[in-house]
């Protein structure tokens, strides 16, 4: 057996798990720092009540003769699938247009196997690192095409570049930029996409952040069932980082452009035999996430990272040039000139704060570095104190 010849062109190492060696060096030479961890996007507010009772419920069952479950359906408790079609998708999806999974990276990988040999990868650039590592490992590094987006072009990629692809990532609101991509634009990708015969994959993971009255799915806009794979997640929506659940919609009216067939059974086809199913009771939980007394606290837990992020960029604001933390918990700050390692590392020596370098989101994060908005207010409070006294040499 010989190695996959495309791991040698991943970055060898993950972007956080190189953050958090830089971190324990630091801490090694000066154990006294009060550290401040800004570089993780994951959540830490404790659970809502309704969503801990029901997995404890859930759990209790499974110890009875009566409520034991084993296997569950492939594709997810049908009650959930029903739920996530309607207080999501405004009843716009039949549940077998909807898959439950155990996390949006688990099928942002497994989408690449849908995609035939000498498929054209598109990515916004910066995104979320699983999109470019996960088309590098499946189909080789030939298969990127980079999207850049930067301020320059107001996040929003050139479509020509686009033209050569065959399917395109978009993260709406984006990690790491906060870019949510309005009505209008979304119209013009899928237009874009329809004319040109493109698959768009969206990942909304962040959409449960987004105010009122703007996108936050890709389906708000019509003609996108024809042309577009969503991919939704309870991890920042409702803390299951650790839990665990997320969801995929594959709409029936999406076809491959070359061969005019559906892709839903394939779809189907393919998380019945890679997968056993998401744990029923994250399903459990997710369906009291759902619940309307689930979405009022889980509204509130989003509405705090929103604060926290606020509050962050109060303190950046008189220093910085500032991105971000209205569609998301996350600020993009622009470093005028300086690396993004060289600034993470003067931002942990003189601050002690520790950020993420926006180069490890793309080579267009180049120069910019990402704060997260996840962490306790305390902890956002003092971080703020130190960024607004904060220059970079
Ligand atoms: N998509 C984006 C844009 C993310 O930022 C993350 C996690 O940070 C994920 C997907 C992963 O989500 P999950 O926990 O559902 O696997």
């Amino acid at each position: 057996m010989r190695r996959n010849r495309h791991f040698y062109d991943v970055a060898e190492k993950y972007l956080f798990l190189e953050v958090q060696e830089k971190k324990e060096f630091f801490l090694q030479k000066n154990p006294d720092a009060k550290l401040i961890s800004l570089c993780v996007g994951d959540t830490t507010e404790p659970l809502a009540q309704t969503i801990a009772e029901a997995m404890q419920e859930s759990a209790s069952n499974m110890a009875t003769s009566s409520g034991y479950c084993g296997y569950g359906p492939e594709v997810g408790l049908l009650k959930l699938r029903l739920a996530i079609a309607e207080k999501i998708y405004n009843g716009q999806f039949s549940p077998d247009e909807i898959f439950i999974s155990d996390g949006a990276a688990t099928d942002i990988g497994r989408l690449q196997t849908l995609f035939g040999a000498g498929s054209k990868i598109a990515i916004q650039d910066p995104s979320y690192p699983a999109y470019l590592d996960t088309s590098i490992i499946t189909h080789g590094k030939k298969s990127v095409i980079l999207l850049p987006c930067t301020p320059e072009n107001n996040f929003f990629f050139d479509l020509n570049r686009a033209k050569k692809a065959d399917i395109i990532f978009i993260c709406s609101p984006n990690n790491p930029t906060d870019r949510l991509y309005n009505y209008k634009e979304l119209d013009l990708l899928i237009q874009f996409a329809t004319e040109y015969k493109k698959v768009i994959i969206c990942d909304s993971a962040y959409s449960f952040f987004v105010q009122e009255g703007l996108p936050h799915s890709i389906y708000d806009v019509e003609g996108a069932k024809n042309v577009a794979i969503e991919i939704g997640s309870f991890s920042k929506m409702a803390g299951f980082t650790g839990i665990r659940l997320s969801w995929t919609v594959v709409p029936h009216a999406l076809c491959y452009p070359k061969e005019k067939t559906p892709i839903n059974p394939d779809w189907t086809r393919l998380v019945s035999t890679f997968y056993n199913g998401a744990s029923c009771i994250s399903q459990h939980g997710g369906l009291a996430a759902l619940s309307d007394q689930g979405l009022a606290e889980i509204k509130k837990q989003a509405a705090f990272y929103l604060q926290n992020a606020a509050i962050l960029k109060r303190g950046c604001e008189a220093s910085f040039e500032t991105f971000g933390g209205v569609n998301t918990p996350y600020l993009w700050i622009a470093l005028k000139g300086k690396s993004s390692w060289q600034a993470f590392d003067e931002l942990l020596e003189r601050c002690h704060i520790v950020a993420t370098p926006g180069i490890g989101f793309g080579p267009s994060g180049e120069g910019f570095l990402r704060l997260s908005g996840f962490g306790a207010r305390k902890t956002m409070e003092e971080a703020a104190q130190r960024l607004a006294q904060f220059q970079f040499t």
